[in-house]
């Protein structure tokens, strides 16, 4: 497409709103981006990024930076309640990477390539709705019109809600605590550790060389597994090899609850939708992000093929939204199963997740993210 300068505005400074932004303004748009906050900035520990949302990095040219204290990891394990491994072939045999980071050094980076990019960020600027035709509404009252809006706005995204496309919004009743921790030489290295017991999970991620991330996961019924401090006691009783690590956990994070988004569709008129504002899911299969950015990267470039943009975000639509919907679909499968499965058959559940681990189709299928995804970036 050459011609006149197209212009969009983006609702929502994440990991989302600044990859389409970036993606769109590499692509000759004028890009403004804005962010409710009083600078751009990411809360959270560590993040797991696949094969998918690697490319997206490279494509984008924030690869290097994002990266660069990043864990390269080789096998992802899965210990059951009596500490049987029941899980160890998710990243055999395949090309797809996995890199765990700092989601500071992600969400940087990513600022980082949208400023270089000439993306305009506008901070301290509320957004509370959009209409079909392109406009942006902010809370001061003024419009601002657009060939392209943008809701990458989050689980709240108050763009989907202005047009009516949120079909179902919901609490997971199911949540976690996150924990930076520094890293020792007994860490595990190239390898990220989960470990069950009935509705608990606790995960063990190196992200740095010198920081290791620990998520604590527990249903929001799970009260006692929920306090801050963590219940050094209760959770020692779970897992009792993990006493000593437990002792590292600082008194900081607090449990938050994961959220579940469907939508009647990702797009009215010269509107999309991106991220956790069109598709959250709870973080089991650590795609969420991923796809944000997959999704986000690609709409700039479907949008290069189209003349329309609202045609193109109907065919952008079309294109990237079965492998997200498959991603959910396996996302609450797996936490039904991590979290809901019944106490008095846990051993068939870990019989059921061995045998999963050993069918090259089944993984295929579960982290259709990370290949089929990836593909939809670009073929290597
Ligand atoms: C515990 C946990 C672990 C996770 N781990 C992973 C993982 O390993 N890998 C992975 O891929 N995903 C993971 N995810 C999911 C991932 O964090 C999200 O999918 C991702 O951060 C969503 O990015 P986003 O930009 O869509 O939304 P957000 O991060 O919510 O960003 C939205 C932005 O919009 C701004 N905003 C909101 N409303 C307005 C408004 N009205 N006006 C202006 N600005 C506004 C917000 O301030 C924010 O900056 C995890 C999630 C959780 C909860």
């Amino acid at each position: 497409m050459g011609g006149v300068q197209r212009h969009a505005e983006v609702a929502g400074g994440g990991l989302a709103g600044l990859t389409v932004a970036t993606a769109l303004a590499q692509r000759g748009w004028s890009v403004r981006l804005h962010e409710r906050g009083r600078e751009l900035r990411e809360i959270g520990a560590g993040i797991f990024m696949w094969e998918n949302a690697v490319r997206v990095l490279e494509q984008i040219g924030a690869a290097d930076q994002a990266l660069a204290r990043a864990e390269r990891i080789a096998s992802w394990r899965l210990y059951d309640e009596r500490g049987r491994l029941i899980q160890d072939d998710w990243m055999k045999g395949g090309e797809t990477r996995l890199y765990t980071l700092l989601r500071t050094d992600l969400h940087r980076a990513l600022g980082d390539a949208a400023r270089e990019a000439g993306v305009e960020v506008v901070t301290q600027s509320l957004v509370i709705g959009a209409t079909p035709e392109g406009e942006l509404q902010l809370d001061t009252g003024e419009s601002l019109a657009a060939d392209l809006v943008v809701g990458a706005d989050g689980v709240g995204s108050p763009v989907r809600n202005s047009l009516g496309l949120d079909l179902a919004v919901r609490d997971l009743q199911d949540g976690c605590g996150r924990h930076l921790i520094p890293r020792l030489p007994t860490d595990p290295v190239g390898s990220t550790l989960e470990y069950w017991n009935q509705g608990r999970r606790v995960g063990i991620v190196p992200v740095t060389p010198d920081e290791v991330y620990v998520y604590m996961c527990c249903p929001a019924k799970d009260l006692v597994g929920r306090e801050k401090p963590i219940n050094m006691a209760s959770w020692t009783a779970s897992f009792p090899e993990l006493a000593a690590l437990f002792a590292r956990i600082p008194s900081t994070a607090r449990w938050a609850s994961f959220a579940d988004v469907q939508c009647h569709g990702w797009t009215k008129g010269n509107v999309a939708l991106v991220g956790d504002a069109a598709s959250a899911m709870a973080p089991n299969l650590g795609q969420a992000a991923c796809l944000a950015m997959t999704n986000g990267y690609a709409l700039a470039s479907v949008l290069q093929e189209h003349d329309s943009v609202a045609d193109g975000l109907v065919a952008w639509e079309r294109r990237q939204r079965p492998v997200t919907d498959a991603t959910q679909r396996y996302s609450r499968l797996y936490g039904k199963v991590g979290t809901r499965w019944p106490r008095s058959i846990t051993d068939v559940r870990s019989a059921v997740v061995w045998a999963a681990g050993r069918s090259r189709r089944w993984q295929a299928r579960v982290n259709v993210a990370a290949h089929e995804g990836a593909d939809l970036v670009t073929h290597r």
